[in-house]
Formats: structure tokens, sequence, C-alpha cells
């Protein structure tokens, strides 16, 4: 395919996708009004009663202590007569139909569709928030629907999904709901794919790996500092999730929001990618993602498409293979590269994918094997 003929691909097919995102909504549940301040429980398999009707959650690093009739940071957990209860069982507030290129996953189910879903809450406050209207609100703040784990997968089996994915908010906050329609996935053949913060337990995680196959983690940033002043979060929790979704054997890609002057130093990001390197390997990808001025961060220039390639360049410099730039469609760094071979093995623009060179999870040009999950 030349690249004049990718290129009209790309926009017939951007066209259609962006049709399928539009009406993404199942047709039962589109029936549906969604409904504003619908709440549905279900308690949580990780807390601990402490005395006078306070519990402790166990499920997030935040280890939130909660007084009786009182909610955590992440706003949908309930202390309920000193048990605690997840607010947003099976009452999604978000539901697309999206490429598993806009998860970001370059290195799963290549051109596939993954059922997206997420409900109100998140257990980070990041300046930066793309979804801050749904991350930062509580559940009787936004329209949701009610979505039971069985529906989800019927829908997703119906629209011809190859995944269903756990996005758009941290789903940590929606453990519960993520781990019955993860068992029913499993099921169906489909794949469980998540994006999240990495903010989450030692103990829930490991019970998560046993239904996820794919984890996209944000690494926001390489300083405790960075995670502090900017997302009320921290990042040593992070870099331990991430040895355990290796050490489970969860596919792992990594995205960094590269944000002008406050994580573009590039001796950090370099020290970023030797550990990657060295607790990961080095076939972990990673997407070095275009900023964009919003939500608290309105003052902050784009970042310009110059200090990634720098990043780029310092990352396979540090000996990463998979190195992609994110937010910019038509770069170069959109493409994966053979690490052996060099030969371009899979083309994208945006959400759209090209012309595909991966046989049996190898090279074709040359039979190296490339980390990933192939059809
Ligand atoms: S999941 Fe929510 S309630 Fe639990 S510790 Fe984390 S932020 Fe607190």
């Amino acid at each position: 395919m030349t690249k004049r003929e990718f290129l009209r691909f790309c926009g017939t097919s951007f066209c259609t996708l962006s049709a399928i995102s539009l009406f993404g909504l199942p047709e039962s549940v589109r029936a549906q009004r969604p409904t504003k301040g619908l709440v549905k429980t279900k308690l949580s398999p990780y807390f601990t009663p402490l005395d006078g009707g306070e519990i402790r959650c166990e499920l997030c690093p935040r280890r939130c202590r909660v007084p009786r009739g009182k909610r955590g940071f992440c706003r949908v957990r309930e202390n309920r007569d000193g048990k605690y209860y997840s607010l947003v069982y099976g009452n999604p507030c978000a539901i697309h139909l999206d490429p598993i290129e806009k998860k970001p996953f370059f290195h799963v189910l290549p051109s596939t569709t993954s059922f997206s879903l997420a409900t109100a809450g998140c257990n980070f406050q990041c300046k930066f928030c793309q979804n801050w209207e749904i991350s930062q609100a509580s559940p009787e703040d936004v329209y949701s629907h009610d979505v039971p784990p069985d529906l989800v997968v019927r829908k997703a089996k119906e629209m011809g999904a190859r995944s269903v994915a756990y996005t758009y908010v941290e789903p940590t906050i929606f453990y519960e709901y993520m781990l019955d329609i993860g068992s029913l996935v499993k099921k169906a053949g489909l794949l469980n794919v998540c994006h999240s913060n990495g903010f989450i337990n030692p103990e829930p995680l490991r019970n998560l790996c046993k239904v996820m196959d794919a984890a996209n983690i944000d690494l926001k940033g390489f300083t405790e500092q960075f995670y502090r002043e900017l997302c009320d979060g921290e990042l040593n929790p992070v870099l331990e999730t991430l040895k355990t979704l290796k050490k489970e054997k969860v596919h792992l890609e990594i995205t960094n929001l590269m944000i002008p002057t406050k994580n573009d130093d590039m001796p950090v990001l370099k020290e970023m990618c030797l550990w990657l390197k060295k607790e990961l390997g080095p076939d972990t990808p990673i997407h070095f993602s275009r900023f964009y001025p919003l939500y608290k961060l309105k003052s902050l220039p784009p970042t310009p498409v110059s200090t990634l390639e720098r990043a780029r360049a310092v990352a396979l410099s540090a000996g990463l293979e998979y190195v992609y730039i994110g937010n910019v469609p038509g770069h170069e760094g959109e493409n994966t590269f053979c690490p052996k071979c060099k030969k371009m093995i899979i083309q994208r623009s945006g959400y759209m994918v090209g012309e595909v060179h991966v046989k049996g999870g190898k090279c074709a040009f040359c039979g190296k094997p490339i980390s990933g999950i192939w059809p």
C-alpha cells in the first residue's frame, strides 16, 4: 500500500469508526434513559472494620479511614453501618466501542474494537485529567446506565468487539464490577484490557491478574514530587504494580503523558527508561503522549513535537525496543518497527492501522518474536 493509498484508507476508516463511537451505546442500553444519581451497591471484599464503626479501605494504597456514613477519597465507596460498599456496581456513565489503538494498545489484536466503559470516580486528582467531568464526580453527579456484567459481555460480542476495556477513569474504583465482568469475558473468549494509573494494593491486583490479559499503565512521571503535586498520588506503589503485572504475565504497555516543564526533564526520563528496561524488559512498549492544555493546567502550552521526539530518542538509546509517539496523527513514531531487522511491521495513522507484518507473533521479515497478543 502506498502512503497516499494508506492516508485515503485512514480517512475512510476514521469516518466509519467515528460513527461506531457515536452509536456505540448498546441498543438495549440506549433504550434506557440515562439516570442521574443512579447508585447500585455491592459489598467490597477489601476493607477492615475498625473501632466505633469506622473502616479502612484496603483496595488502593491511599487506605482511606472512613467513618460511618462517609465516603472515601474516590467518592464512590461508602461506609454503611460499619460495612464498606461500592456505589457504582453495574452503572457505567461512559460506554463506547473504541479502536483498541485508542486505549492505547499497539501490541494487542491490532485493528480490532474494544467495548470500553467507566463509572464515576477516581483515586487520583490529576490536574491534567482529560476526563475530569466523570473522574472527579460522585455517582449522584453523572448520568449513568443500568448495565449488569452479563449485558456488557453480550453486547460486546454482538457488536464484534474482541475485548472489554476498563478505562477513562481509574478502574480500581469500580473493582467489583470490573472483576465480575472480567470473569464472564474470559468465559466468552474475549480479552480483558485496562488503562490504569496502577494505584492499587498488591492483593486485589493479584486477584485481578487472574482475569486481566493486558494493562496499559500510566507512568505519569518518575519522581514522588510529580505524583504528589500534580496527581495527589505516589510513585512507588505504581512501580510495584508494574513489577507485579510483569510477574503475573499480564501484557504491559506504558503511557507517559509529557507535560511541558513538569515531567520533560531528559535525565529523569532516561532514568525511567533504564528502570523499565531492567524491571520489565526491553520489549515493553512505551507511548510518549502529547499533552494539550486542559482542566487545571490550561496555562501550559501543548507539548512540542520536538520534545516527544527527543524522549523517543532517549528511550531507544536506553534500550527500549518499541517506543511510540501519541496524539500526533501521521507521525512516524506511531508505527511499529522490528527491533532486529528495523523494517516497519505495523503501519498506523491515528487510530487507524494499515499494513501489518506480524505473523504468528513474529516479524514477517526476519522472524523475531514481537511482544504482545496477536491474532
Ligand atoms: S479505593 Fe477509594 S476509598 Fe478505597 S482507599 Fe482508594 S481512594 Fe480510598
